[in-house]
């Protein structure tokens, strides 16, 4: 017996050396070797990577990407800097995408709301029609948020040298201005009060544009809140790009740019004239905008169309979107 104890033990202490052995050999040059690998897909010759090809959450060094854009689907943006998160958002007349790009200081990248939202473009396309789904705007409690929020105001400049034929330049900058204090005022049919502090400032108008390419990517964003009007890919009514500062504390926004389609769509600020036919209300569309500008998420438009913050707008010639709904209220107060 004593015999076959000291094997057993003999047996266990070699077994226990050779586990340790393991783990120093193995164990950490695996690790190391996980954490420096370059991925894959970021060692392509392309200008953009898909959001899809890559993991959530990228370690430093796993892909060497700030020469490029990364997309999701239509939409993209450039990779912010360290110590910047990027937000970018199209709206197109049949549903939305949305992407949201963190770098944090130690160089880690995470992606998020990577996918499409083609449930509800799919659903736009079978409906053949534009009537929203799901409860009365002012009974449905649903809303997503973003990882940002403004902190105290954001200030902001129109260009309106590039407004489109359509509209006089008094609608739009007033169409415009609208848009955003319907979202800080949370201007709603359920008589629901006015809770956010966060404000919304107009600075005036400037020649400078929104830092949205022709192709509708975010083409790296200043200090400056730009809105202007300009070339975006045939369907997409209008695409945001939001930065914020992932240093400190909470994600605060820096500074958010909206491109508005001139051009490929008609724009209207009288949607309930009887002559509106095939025109967006650009007060609506500004309104879901500025709902990303000031953190809110998508909301499906299966179950929360009434929403403001719904993936798709209620159609030409409709101003529904103009207010906000209870989810998108409940979602500013608590942020605000
Ligand atoms: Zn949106």
């Amino acid at each position: 017996m004593k015999e076959c104890n000291l094997k057993w033990i003999a047996a266990f202490a070699a077994s226990l050396t050779l586990g340790v052995l393991l783990v120093g050999l193995l164990g950490q040059p695996l690790s190391a070797q996980t954490s420096t690998k370059v991925l894959e897909v970021c060692k392509s010759a392309s200008d953009e990577i898909s959001a899809r090809d890559l993991p959530f959450r990228i370690e430093e060094g796993q892909c060497p990407a700030e020469e490029k854009v990364i997309t999701n689907g239509r939409i993209g943006s450039a990779l912010p800097d360290r110590g910047q998160s990027v937000h970018v958002e199209a709206l197109t007349m049949t549903g939305a995408q949305e992407l949201e790009i963190l770098h944090y200081d130690d160089g880690a990248i995470e992606l998020k709301h990577v996918g499409n939202d083609s449930e509800v473009a799919q659903s736009a396309e079978t409906s053949g029609g534009f009537s929203a789904t799901g409860p009365n705007e002012c009974r449905d409690s649903g809303f997503a948020n973003l990882d940002h929020s403004v902190e105290g105001g954001l200030r902001y400049y129109i260009n309106l040298g590039t407004k489109p034929r359509e509209l006089t330049l008094r609608s739009t900058s007033l169409a415009i201005r609208r848009g955003g204090s319907n979202i800080t005022s949370t201007r709603n049919t359920c008589r629901l009060g006015d809770r956010v502090t966060a404000g919304l400032a107009y600075a005036g108008r400037t020649r400078l544009a929104a830092n949205v390419s022709p192709g509708g990517k975010c083409s790296g964003v200043d200090q400056t809140s730009v809105v202007s009007f300009g070339t975006l890919p045939r369907g997409v009514l209008a695409v945001a790009c939001t930065s914020s500062s992932t240093s400190h504390g909470p994600n605060r926004v820096v500074a958010s740019d909206i491109k508005i389609a001139r051009g490929t769509v008609q724009w209207t600020t009288n949607p309930g004239a009887r002559s509106c036919k095939n025109k967006f209300d650009l007060e609506s569309v500004i309104t879901h905008e500025r709902g990303h500008t000031f953190g809110l998420s998508h909301v499906s438009e299966r179950t929360h169309g009434n929403q403001t913050m719904s993936t798709r707008i209620n159609g030409p010639c409709e101003s529904s979107q103009r207010t906000v709904g209870r989810g998108d209220v409940l979602g500013l107060d608590g942020k605000y």
